[in-house]
Protein backbone atom coordinates (compact mmCIF):
# COMPACT_ATOMS: atom_id res chain seq x y z
CA UNK A 1 0.00 0.00 0.00
CA UNK A 2 1.04 3.77 -0.49
CA UNK A 3 0.63 5.07 3.02
CA UNK A 4 0.42 8.44 4.15
CA UNK A 5 3.11 10.58 5.83
CA UNK A 6 3.71 12.86 8.65
CA UNK A 7 6.40 14.16 10.67
CA UNK A 8 8.04 11.74 13.14
CA UNK A 9 9.11 14.84 15.61
CA UNK A 10 8.22 18.49 16.05
CA UNK A 11 10.10 21.49 14.54
CA UNK A 12 10.17 24.88 14.58
CA UNK A 13 11.50 27.98 12.66
CA UNK A 14 11.73 31.24 13.27
CA UNK A 15 11.83 34.30 10.52
CA UNK A 16 9.98 37.32 8.94
CA UNK A 17 6.98 37.47 7.15
CA UNK A 18 7.88 38.63 3.21
CA UNK A 19 5.22 41.33 2.95
CA UNK A 20 3.83 41.84 6.65
CA UNK A 21 8.03 42.24 7.96
CA UNK A 22 6.69 40.72 11.21
CA UNK A 23 9.17 38.24 13.03
CA UNK A 24 6.81 34.81 13.09
CA UNK A 25 7.44 32.05 14.86
CA UNK A 26 6.21 28.19 12.91
CA UNK A 27 6.20 24.74 14.70
CA UNK A 28 5.67 21.99 12.75
CA UNK A 29 3.81 19.02 14.31
CA UNK A 30 3.41 15.51 13.30
CA UNK A 31 -0.35 14.98 13.16
CA UNK A 32 -3.08 11.34 12.66
CA UNK A 33 -3.60 9.89 9.27
CA UNK A 34 -6.07 11.70 7.33
CA UNK A 35 -5.87 15.13 9.41
CA UNK A 36 -4.43 16.81 6.26
CA UNK A 37 -2.19 19.73 6.55
CA UNK A 38 -3.93 22.73 9.28
CA UNK A 39 -2.58 26.17 10.36
CA UNK A 40 -3.08 26.73 13.84
CA UNK A 41 -2.86 30.63 15.23
CA UNK A 42 -2.08 30.11 18.45
CA UNK A 43 -1.33 34.12 19.07
CA UNK A 44 -5.35 34.23 18.63
CA UNK A 45 -7.47 33.52 21.69
CA UNK A 46 -8.70 30.59 21.47
CA UNK A 47 -6.41 29.53 18.66
CA UNK A 48 -8.01 28.61 15.30
CA UNK A 49 -7.30 26.41 13.31
CA UNK A 50 -7.13 26.56 9.43
CA UNK A 51 -7.43 24.00 7.20
CA UNK A 52 -5.43 23.81 3.86
CA UNK A 53 -8.34 23.49 1.33
CA UNK A 54 -8.76 24.23 -2.07
CA UNK A 55 -12.11 26.57 -0.81
CA UNK A 56 -9.99 27.78 2.02
CA UNK A 57 -7.92 29.92 -0.65
CA UNK A 58 -9.16 33.85 0.89
CA UNK A 59 -6.20 36.09 -1.48
CA UNK A 60 -4.32 34.93 -4.25
CA UNK A 61 -2.77 38.77 -5.24
CA UNK A 62 0.81 38.74 -4.10
CA UNK A 63 0.78 35.26 -2.39
CA UNK A 64 -1.23 32.36 -1.30
CA UNK A 65 -3.79 33.13 1.48
CA UNK A 66 -6.12 31.11 3.48
CA UNK A 67 -9.23 31.36 6.18
CA UNK A 68 -11.62 29.09 7.60
CA UNK A 69 -14.10 28.36 4.57
CA UNK A 70 -12.49 30.62 2.51
CA UNK A 71 -13.66 34.10 3.82
CA UNK A 72 -11.18 36.98 2.97
CA UNK A 73 -12.61 38.92 6.28
CA UNK A 74 -11.47 35.97 8.42
CA UNK A 75 -8.27 34.87 10.66
CA UNK A 76 -5.62 34.25 7.56
CA UNK A 77 -2.69 32.71 7.06
CA UNK A 78 -0.41 34.34 4.24
CA UNK A 79 2.40 33.02 1.80
CA UNK A 80 1.99 29.55 2.27
CA UNK A 81 3.09 28.35 -0.69
CA UNK A 82 6.58 27.78 -0.54
CA UNK A 83 6.14 25.13 3.16
CA UNK A 84 3.65 23.68 0.82
CA UNK A 85 5.42 23.10 -2.06
CA UNK A 86 8.20 21.48 0.58
CA UNK A 87 5.23 19.20 1.75
CA UNK A 88 4.30 17.93 -1.66
CA UNK A 89 8.02 17.56 -2.42
CA UNK A 90 8.39 15.54 0.54
CA UNK A 91 5.19 13.58 -0.28
CA UNK A 92 3.80 15.08 3.55
CA UNK A 93 -0.28 14.17 3.90
CA UNK A 94 -0.85 14.89 7.62
CA UNK A 95 1.17 17.65 9.19
CA UNK A 96 -0.29 20.53 12.38
CA UNK A 97 1.68 23.81 11.47
CA UNK A 98 1.34 26.33 14.62
CA UNK A 99 2.02 29.54 13.90
CA UNK A 100 2.28 32.72 15.71
CA UNK A 101 1.45 35.34 13.16
CA UNK A 102 -0.62 35.83 10.02
CA UNK A 103 2.26 35.01 7.72
CA UNK A 104 4.38 32.07 7.07
CA UNK A 105 7.96 33.07 7.70
CA UNK A 106 10.37 33.66 3.80
CA UNK A 107 13.20 31.93 5.36
CA UNK A 108 15.66 32.10 2.29
CA UNK A 109 13.13 32.32 -0.11
CA UNK A 110 12.63 29.51 -1.23
CA UNK A 111 11.27 25.68 -0.46
CA UNK A 112 14.83 24.61 0.51
CA UNK A 113 15.12 25.57 4.26
CA UNK A 114 11.32 23.95 4.44
CA UNK A 115 12.49 20.97 3.08
CA UNK A 116 15.62 20.62 5.34
CA UNK A 117 13.52 21.61 8.81
CA UNK A 118 10.93 18.82 7.67
CA UNK A 119 13.46 16.16 6.40
CA UNK A 120 15.68 16.78 10.29
CA UNK A 121 12.35 16.09 11.82
CA UNK A 122 12.19 12.46 9.87
CA UNK A 123 8.89 11.81 7.71
CA UNK A 124 6.62 8.63 8.87
CA UNK A 125 4.93 6.45 7.12
CA UNK A 126 1.66 6.05 8.08
CA UNK A 127 -1.38 3.15 8.41
CA UNK A 128 -3.83 4.32 6.13
CA UNK A 129 -3.93 4.61 2.37
CA UNK A 130 -2.62 7.72 0.67
CA UNK A 131 -4.58 9.68 -1.55
CA UNK A 132 -4.38 10.82 -5.15
CA UNK A 133 -6.38 13.69 -6.90
CA UNK A 134 -6.75 11.78 -10.29
CA UNK A 135 -7.54 13.94 -12.96
CA UNK A 136 -9.85 12.37 -15.98
CA UNK A 137 -10.59 15.13 -18.01
CA UNK A 138 -8.74 17.84 -19.38
CA UNK A 139 -9.77 21.21 -17.83
CA UNK A 140 -8.74 24.60 -18.90
CA UNK A 141 -8.82 28.17 -17.40
CA UNK A 142 -7.33 31.36 -19.39
CA UNK A 143 -6.90 34.88 -18.33
CA UNK A 144 -6.46 38.18 -20.07
CA UNK A 145 -5.89 38.17 -24.02
CA UNK A 146 -3.29 39.16 -26.70
CA UNK A 147 0.13 40.34 -24.37
CA UNK A 148 -1.46 39.58 -21.04
CA UNK A 149 -2.94 36.45 -21.99
CA UNK A 150 -2.27 33.46 -19.29
CA UNK A 151 -3.68 30.01 -18.84
CA UNK A 152 -3.28 27.20 -16.97
CA UNK A 153 -4.23 23.19 -17.27
CA UNK A 154 -4.71 20.06 -15.93
CA UNK A 155 -4.64 16.84 -18.04
CA UNK A 156 -5.26 13.41 -17.28
CA UNK A 157 -1.84 11.56 -16.95
CA UNK A 158 -0.28 8.66 -14.96
CA UNK A 159 2.26 10.24 -12.87
CA UNK A 160 2.37 13.88 -11.50
CA UNK A 161 4.64 16.36 -13.94
CA UNK A 162 4.22 19.94 -13.96
CA UNK A 163 5.25 22.09 -17.08
CA UNK A 164 5.65 25.87 -17.00
CA UNK A 165 6.28 29.06 -19.45
CA UNK A 166 7.67 32.01 -18.08
CA UNK A 167 7.68 35.63 -20.35
CA UNK A 168 9.19 38.66 -19.01
CA UNK A 169 9.82 42.10 -20.43
CA UNK A 170 12.72 41.81 -18.43
CA UNK A 171 15.78 41.42 -20.30
CA UNK A 172 17.67 40.07 -17.38
CA UNK A 173 14.96 37.42 -16.53
CA UNK A 174 14.34 36.89 -20.35
CA UNK A 175 18.13 36.36 -20.72
CA UNK A 176 17.86 32.67 -18.76
CA UNK A 177 15.69 29.74 -19.65
CA UNK A 178 12.01 30.83 -19.79
CA UNK A 179 9.75 27.07 -19.68
CA UNK A 180 10.76 24.07 -17.28
CA UNK A 181 8.90 20.86 -17.58
CA UNK A 182 9.66 18.83 -14.02
CA UNK A 183 8.59 15.23 -13.10
CA UNK A 184 6.97 14.56 -9.35
CA UNK A 185 8.01 10.98 -9.50
CA UNK A 186 11.41 12.07 -10.65
CA UNK A 187 12.85 12.48 -7.39
CA UNK A 188 14.87 15.61 -7.85
CA UNK A 189 12.45 17.97 -6.20
CA UNK A 190 15.00 18.89 -3.56
CA UNK A 191 17.84 19.16 -6.12
CA UNK A 192 16.27 20.73 -9.11
CA UNK A 193 13.24 23.06 -7.79
CA UNK A 194 13.45 23.49 -3.83
CA UNK A 195 15.74 26.25 -4.24
CA UNK A 196 14.84 28.40 -6.76
CA UNK A 197 14.04 31.92 -4.85
CA UNK A 198 11.48 33.98 -5.45
CA UNK A 199 11.93 37.23 -7.53
CA UNK A 200 10.80 41.21 -8.22
CA UNK A 201 11.96 43.99 -9.99
CA UNK A 202 13.15 47.25 -8.34
CA UNK A 203 10.49 48.69 -9.92
CA UNK A 204 7.73 46.67 -8.52
CA UNK A 205 9.89 46.71 -5.35
CA UNK A 206 9.37 50.11 -5.11
CA UNK A 207 5.51 50.61 -5.53
CA UNK A 208 4.72 47.57 -3.43
CA UNK A 209 6.52 49.00 -0.37
CA UNK A 210 4.76 52.39 -1.14
CA UNK A 211 1.93 50.17 -0.68
CA UNK A 212 2.76 48.48 2.54
CA UNK A 213 3.51 45.45 0.70
CA UNK A 214 7.02 43.14 0.85
CA UNK A 215 8.16 44.80 3.76
CA UNK A 216 10.70 41.72 4.46
CA UNK A 217 12.02 41.87 1.92
CA UNK A 218 15.33 41.63 0.59
CA UNK A 219 18.58 40.25 -1.02
CA UNK A 220 18.43 37.54 1.63
CA UNK A 221 15.38 35.86 0.39
CA UNK A 222 14.38 36.86 -2.99
CA UNK A 223 16.23 37.93 -6.24
CA UNK A 224 16.23 41.11 -7.27
CA UNK A 225 16.43 42.12 -10.67
CA UNK A 226 16.92 45.77 -12.13
CA UNK A 227 16.02 46.48 -15.96
CA UNK A 228 19.36 44.70 -16.66
CA UNK A 229 20.60 42.33 -14.50
CA UNK A 230 20.50 40.38 -11.43
CA UNK A 231 21.55 42.20 -8.48
CA UNK A 232 22.15 39.91 -5.88
CA UNK A 233 26.09 39.44 -5.12
CA UNK A 234 26.26 35.82 -5.58
CA UNK A 235 23.72 35.79 -9.07
CA UNK A 236 21.32 32.93 -9.88
CA UNK A 237 21.33 29.52 -7.67
CA UNK A 238 19.73 27.90 -11.33
CA UNK A 239 20.48 29.01 -14.40
CA UNK A 240 16.98 29.13 -14.89
CA UNK A 241 15.85 30.20 -11.50
CA UNK A 242 13.23 32.55 -12.15
CA UNK A 243 10.98 29.64 -14.23
CA UNK A 244 11.64 26.59 -11.30
CA UNK A 245 10.57 29.24 -8.70
CA UNK A 246 6.98 29.33 -10.69
CA UNK A 247 7.26 25.60 -10.66
CA UNK A 248 7.54 25.46 -7.07
CA UNK A 249 4.82 27.98 -6.37
CA UNK A 250 2.87 25.66 -8.90
CA UNK A 251 3.41 22.49 -6.59
CA UNK A 252 2.79 24.92 -3.46
CA UNK A 253 -0.55 25.92 -4.98
CA UNK A 254 -1.65 22.78 -6.51
CA UNK A 255 -0.54 20.88 -2.78
CA UNK A 256 -4.12 23.14 -1.10
CA UNK A 257 -5.44 20.11 -2.79
CA UNK A 258 -4.47 18.12 0.62
CA UNK A 259 -2.86 15.26 -1.98
CA UNK A 260 -0.88 14.90 -5.07
CA UNK A 261 -2.31 15.35 -8.24
CA UNK A 262 -2.41 12.44 -10.81
CA UNK A 263 -2.13 14.66 -13.77
CA UNK A 264 0.25 16.62 -16.37
CA UNK A 265 -0.19 20.24 -15.33
CA UNK A 266 0.93 23.05 -17.81
CA UNK A 267 1.28 27.10 -17.58
CA UNK A 268 1.96 29.76 -19.53
CA UNK A 269 2.53 32.76 -17.41
CA UNK A 270 0.14 31.63 -14.80
CA UNK A 271 0.50 32.30 -11.03
CA UNK A 272 -1.35 31.63 -8.10
CA UNK A 273 -4.32 33.27 -8.82
CA UNK A 274 -4.98 31.40 -11.86
CA UNK A 275 -4.04 28.07 -10.11
CA UNK A 276 -6.68 28.29 -7.50
CA UNK A 277 -8.61 28.97 -10.20
CA UNK A 278 -7.73 25.68 -12.27
CA UNK A 279 -8.16 23.53 -9.03
CA UNK A 280 -11.79 25.28 -8.19
CA UNK A 281 -12.67 24.61 -12.22
CA UNK A 282 -11.49 20.67 -11.40
CA UNK A 283 -13.55 20.60 -8.49
CA UNK A 284 -16.38 21.69 -9.92
CA UNK A 285 -16.95 18.84 -12.48
CA UNK A 286 -17.46 15.60 -10.92
CA UNK A 287 -16.61 13.98 -14.07
CA UNK A 288 -13.51 15.73 -13.92
CA UNK A 289 -11.93 13.62 -10.93
CA UNK A 290 -11.68 11.18 -8.54
CA UNK A 291 -9.57 10.27 -5.55
CA UNK A 292 -8.18 7.51 -5.62
CA UNK A 293 -5.46 5.05 -3.50
CA UNK A 294 -3.01 2.27 -4.29
CA UNK A 295 -3.44 -0.99 -2.36
CA UNK A 296 -0.52 -2.11 -4.30
CA UNK A 297 2.59 -0.21 -4.96
CA UNK A 298 3.25 -1.54 -8.39
CA UNK A 299 0.11 0.21 -9.19
CA UNK A 300 0.90 3.48 -8.54
CA UNK A 301 3.03 5.93 -10.91
CA UNK A 302 6.73 5.37 -10.91
CA UNK A 303 8.35 7.17 -8.00
CA UNK A 304 5.29 7.72 -5.58
CA UNK A 305 5.69 4.86 -3.67
CA UNK A 306 9.44 6.14 -2.72
CA UNK A 307 9.14 9.76 -3.47
CA UNK A 308 11.67 11.67 -1.90
CA UNK A 309 14.63 9.49 -0.79
CA UNK A 310 16.17 11.48 1.51
CA UNK A 311 14.85 10.56 4.95
ZN1 LIG B 1 6.93 31.87 -4.55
Amino acid sequence: MVKQRTLKSITSAVGVGIHSGQKVELTLRPAPVDTGIVFRRVDLCPPVDIPVGVMSVSDTRMATTISPGGDPGGPKVQTIEHLLSACAGLGLDNLYVDINADEVPVLDGSAASFVFLLQSAGIALQDAPKRFLKVKKSVEVRQGEGKKLMWAKLEPHHGYTLSFEIEFDNPAVAATGSRFVFDMGSGAYKKEIARARTFGMTADIDLMRSRGLTLGGSMDNAIVVDDYKVLNADGLRYDDEFVKHKILDAIGDMHVAGMPLLAAYTSFKGGHALNNKLLRALLADPEAYEIVSFDDERAAPKGFAELAPAW
